[in-house]
């Protein structure tokens, strides 16, 4: 039989189109990856140097299983319900890996504390010593980027630059917070001086922190770009860029807050 042709009489329709699918996201992923390859030789970076994060927010579990079928273990993630609810579905899949990509409310800190790897977006004290807490309990760490709003616009989220120093210098009381670096989403601008501004900013930022060293930390990792924009983002350091629609097609509702 093959399932990926969808040819064979005997598969009934519903199988048709999960093979179907299938297909494509592993596709869709083969594409993306061949243009970070393309990006990355465009500056002279390492093709692995890139890491490619599905974001699998309004999905359904079976999309994910088909990116982990072609390779895939780290999935992103925005709503803390969702990811947990899509976790528990897939829990009897080993190696699955969930990021947390979108801003977390203080009470949803204790459900991300029991089952995610990694916080992306992390940009407030409170949050972080309710994270430190909640992992405490669960006696269990993650890795955390500090979220940039690296637009200079009036994005409801991230830390201004000028304050990243400060802020990550002061999450070192947390021991089961382990900071890796920063993220942000950059001007949704069709024009590419302007998105690039963002991801020269996040550069800038990261030279900073660096150049403070704190104990503990590092800051190896810049999470930035989106379907849109992951090839300008990479040829200005990005090492995780974030991507969805273009692997697993529009969205069928939205996906914000
Ligand atoms: C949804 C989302 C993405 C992926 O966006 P696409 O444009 O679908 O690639 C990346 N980052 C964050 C924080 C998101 O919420």
């Amino acid at each position: 039989m093959h399932p990926a042709t969808g040819e064979d009489q005997e598969v009934t329709a519903g199988q048709t189109w999960l093979a179907r699918d299938m297909t494509q996201i592993a596709a869709n992923l083969a594409a993306v990856q061949a243009r970070i390859a393309a990006a990355c030789q465009r500056v002279g970076r390492e093709p692995d140097s890139v890491e490619l994060l599905p974001v699998s927010k309004t999905r359904p579990a079976s999309d994910v299983l088909a990116a982990h079928a072609a390779g895939y273990r780290r999935f992103g993630e925005n709503k803390a319900q969702e990811a947990e609810a899509k976790a528990s579905e897939l829990a009897h899949v080993a190696d699955l890996d969930w990021v947390m990509i979108g801003h977390l409310q203080t009470n949803k800190a204790k459900l991300v504390a029991r089952f995610a790897s990694e916080f992306q977006a992390l940009d407030s004290l409170p949050l972080a010593a309710e994270l430190d807490r909640r992992l405490q309990a669960e006696g269990r760490q993650l890795d955390v980027l500090i979220q940039v709003n690296s637009s200079a616009e009036d994005s409801k989220f991230g830390l201004p630059p000028d304050a990243v120093p400060a802020f990550a210098a002061s999450l070192t009381s947390f021991d089961a917070l382990r900071v890796r670096g920063l993220m942000t989403l950059a001007l949704p601008s069709p024009i590419d001086d302007e998105v690039r501004a963002c991801f020269v900013r996040m550069q800038q930022v990261q030279t900073r922190l660096r150049e403070q060293g704190v104990a503990g930390q590092t800051y190896d990792e810049l999470s930035m770009g989106m379907s849109g924009d992951f090839e300008l983002a990479i040829q200005h350091g990005a090492t995780v860029v974030r991507v969805g629609t273009a692997i697993f097609g529009q969205r069928s509702y939205p996906a914000v807050g």
